[in-house]
């Protein structure tokens, strides 16, 4: 554009060449873009640097901005909006047969499998067959041979002599022990909801963000903490699948999903949401299929990133605006020739540290209130 901008002022607006390649010039800086092009990378990188310090990783710039977009946020619970740490309140069955139970959930990774481990550490496990693979079954439970460990669900087909599938409605997580067909046995244990859980939700809600629990857990637990957490949907006993139809759903309804999740049952919903979020606790594959990690597990500061996101956004807006315009003045004034060169690229060159530097307002620490 410079050449023909420089023939035209010549050829048709009687200047001397002299003036008109000055004004060609002129143009040639004051229109290549460069405020524009600064307006969203330094600002990014400084949100994405204020949410790490704060805890909370951004696998990328895309994330940090979809982030303000989203409608609606699913859930996990056990180790997400719980602590994830089980105590043993209640449970029934013969010695033998809990030995096998402890040797199976030594495979496991699951926050249940932990604290039945440490709780039953004092049994040898010494005679326990070891030579029979122990199979985990996502969001189920376990499986070694003819035993099963797991959700009562899982259980259907089983006789239940001893009415153990009703302690799984007293409000505690509870698991059946099966055995041949049979219920021979059952764990109860209890969970604590994390004291940022509540916050967090509050705070989402306030945005008019659906935030809806999915869990594999039993129906009476999924609403406690429903209700501890001030949760308005929750939809219990969810298989790993359950969890990316609910997540595809949405999509199709054109809404910004995101997914909050810990374990390897949640991986496949966290890959297929649009931000995928995984606690620092949670397990390997659910941290490495999320777009976002919660490095301390503190939900508070998903929502503090939740407020920098949609700040990253305003500043982002402001700063295209603002380069456009200067850009557009530049021009104008230009053509009326009211533009030398230094002043024309102090103004230029101004533009660009004004964007950068609002940009850098983003590595400022505050209070969500303030973002
Ligand atoms: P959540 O969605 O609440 O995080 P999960 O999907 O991980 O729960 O697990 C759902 C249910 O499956 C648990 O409540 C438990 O009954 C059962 N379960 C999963 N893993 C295990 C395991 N290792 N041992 C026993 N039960 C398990
Ligand atoms: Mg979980």
């Amino acid at each position: 554009a410079v050449p023909i901008f420089i023939l035209v002022l010549f050829f048709f607006n009687d200047l001397t060449f002299q003036e008109s390649f000055y004004r060609g010039m002129v143009f040639l800086t004051v229109a290549s873009p460069c405020a524009l092009v600064a307006a969203a990378t330094p600002a990014t990188l400084s949100a994405i640097s204020n949410g790490a310090k704060n805890g909370v990783l951004f696998k990328g710039g895309a994330t940090m901005e979809a982030l303000s977009t989203m409608n609606i946020l699913y859930s996990d619970k056990t180790g997400t909006l719980t602590l994830g740490e089980f105590k043993v309140v209640d449970y029934k069955a013969d010695e033998e047969l809990l030995k096998e139970v402890v040797y199976m959930e030594q495979q496991s990774s699951h926050p249940i499998a932990e604290s039945i481990v440490s709780k039953f550490k004092e049994l040898n496990l010494d005679r326990v067959d070891k030579t029979q693979p122990v199979e985990e079954v996502a969001g189920s439970g376990l499986k070694k041979g003819d035993i099963r460990v797991g959700k009562p669900s899982a259980f259907e087909h089983y006789e239940d002599v001893n009415n153990y599938r009703s302690k799984a409605t007293e409000g505690n997580t509870t698991i059946l022990i099966g055995k041949n067909n049979e219920i021979v046995g059952f764990i109860s244990l209890a969970d604590q909801v994390r004291k940022e859980s509540a916050q967090a939700v509050a705070g989402f809600r306030k945005e008019g963000i659906d935030v809806t629990l999915l869990t594999g857990d039993n129906e009476m637990v999924a609403k406690k903490v429903a209700e501890e957490v001030g949760i308005e949907h929750y939809v219990a006993a969810c298989l790993p699948e359950d969890k990316i139809k609910f997540v595809n759903d949405s999509q199709a309804k054109n809404k910004v999903v995101g997914m909050i999740g810990d374990g390897i049952n949640d991986a496949p919903a966290l890959a297929n949401a649009d931000i995928g979020i995984a606690m620092g606790s949670g397990s390997s594959v659910a941290m490495e299929s999320a777009d976002v990690v919660i490095v301390k597990n503190d939900l508070s500061k998903l929502f503090y990133s939740f407020k920098l996101s949609h700040k990253l956004n305003r500043i982002i807006v402001a700063n295209v605006v603002f380069s456009i315009s200067v850009i557009a003045i530049l021009v104008i004034l230009n053509i009326f020739g009211l533009l030398t060169l230094p002043s024309a690229v102090l103004f230029h060159e101004g533009s660009t540290i004004l964007v950068i530097l609002n940009g850098l307002r983003l590595l400022r620490q505050g209070k969500e209130e303030y973002l």
